[in-house]
């Protein structure tokens, strides 16, 4: 299938400032040189530990973030080369839920007025074709006409997020950036917005990167996964292989820490030992080496490039070095 989004090199460094002059004494490397593509109608997850990089990477997609470095290209248009006004008008077709919907939600405005703002702001429609479609958009997220006056504090975590999600529909938007959209709810409630989210796809065709730090959470709704350590994508691959047979150390261990409903089943695996190291102070060589349990010589010197060790697999790690070269 054709490639929607395709990410080259993205980095973004912020500066580390200290004292009364502001004076920059390093750099965090929050995003540190990945590169990826997003097929359309498909979902790409990306997890990771909280400061991997992954929500910065979401924000810079859409340049809520500007990248350091780096080129997004999103339905043939660079979009790292369009002027501020171009921006605004392509964020049409690119759309964000965010992880808490009542952060993102204004609480004096009403439902109706908060679905109807993208289309005001994008000069889409008349007074009465907005309020169509703001009445077509809640029936469509299993909400209905009777909520559009209500304020966001008269609903529910999850009634609150399928708001969050109409809004995010209303310029008929061909990609949705879901920054933890479930992370917030209960456990009962994720697995609603998730099949909504799911069904919500497959009917208007779109394409989802969907950010969470948990990989039991994306494993349904995902085609393909991410793995974001420190700043870099240590693995990507099709979700049945990635699940099936992860090669990365560290995915390894994130997916031996996903609690298993068996209390039989025992993994071979380690579980992750140690903190995730300081972003402003990042390990040598392969950043991972400070809680590898397989880590040699050449892992505290070496950065390991992101490489495709089999089909649709690719993997960050000097393990799979000569898995490369028989390629
Ligand atoms: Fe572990 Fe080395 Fe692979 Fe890094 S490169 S994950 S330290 S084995
Ligand atoms: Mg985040």
């Amino acid at each position: 299938s054709d490639v929607l989004l395709q990410v080259d090199g993205l980095k973004k460094y912020f500066p580390i400032k200290k004292g009364i002059f502001a004076r920059e004494v390093g750099q965090v490397k929050a995003v540190d040189d990945i590169s990826f593509h997003v097929y359309e109608g498909e979902t790409l997850g990306i997890v990771g530990e909280s400061g991997c990089g992954k929500s910065t990477t979401g924000r810079m997609l859409m340049r809520l973030i500007e990248p350091t470095e780096g080129q997004v290209m999103f339905n043939g248009k660079n979009l790292t080369s369009l002027s501020a006004e171009e921006m605004r008008q392509a964020r049409r077709d690119i759309q964000m839920v965010f992880q808490d919907p009542y952060a993102s939600l204004n609480p004096r405005h009403t439902v109706a007025q908060i679905l109807e703002e993208p289309l005001i702001v994008h000069q889409i429609g008349t007074k009465a074709e907005r309020r169509k479609k703001v009445i077509e958009l809640l029936q469509i997220v299993g909400l209905s006409e009777y909520h559009a006056n209500r304020y966001p504090h008269q609903f529910s975590g999850g009634q609150r997020q399928r708001i969050g999600i109409a809004r995010a529909l209303m310029t008929n938007p061909k990609l949705i950036i879901a920054d933890e959209p479930v992370s917030a709810l209960d456990v009962s409630i994720q697995a609603q917005v998730l099949n909504l989210m799911q069904k919500l796809q497959q009917e208007l065709k779109l394409t989802y990167i969907f950010i969470a730090h948990d990989l039991g959470v994306v494993r349904h709704i995902s085609d393909r996964v991410g793995v974001m350590y420190l700043g870099k994508m240590v693995e990507l691959a099709t979700s049945e292989s990635l699940y099936e047979e992860p090669l990365h150390p560290y995915t390894q261990a994130l997916l031996a820490a996903v609690p298993v409903p068996d209390p039989d089943f025992v993994k071979e695996t380690k579980v992750l030992q140690g903190d995730i190291p300081s972003p402003s102070n990042p390990p040598s060589g392969c950043t991972f080496h400070t809680r590898c349990p397989f880590a040699k010589d050449a892992c505290r010197e070496l950065v390991p490039a992101l490489q495709e060790v089999r089909p649709g697999h690719s993997v960050a790690c000097h393990l799979y070095d000569d898995a490369v070269t028989m390629i």
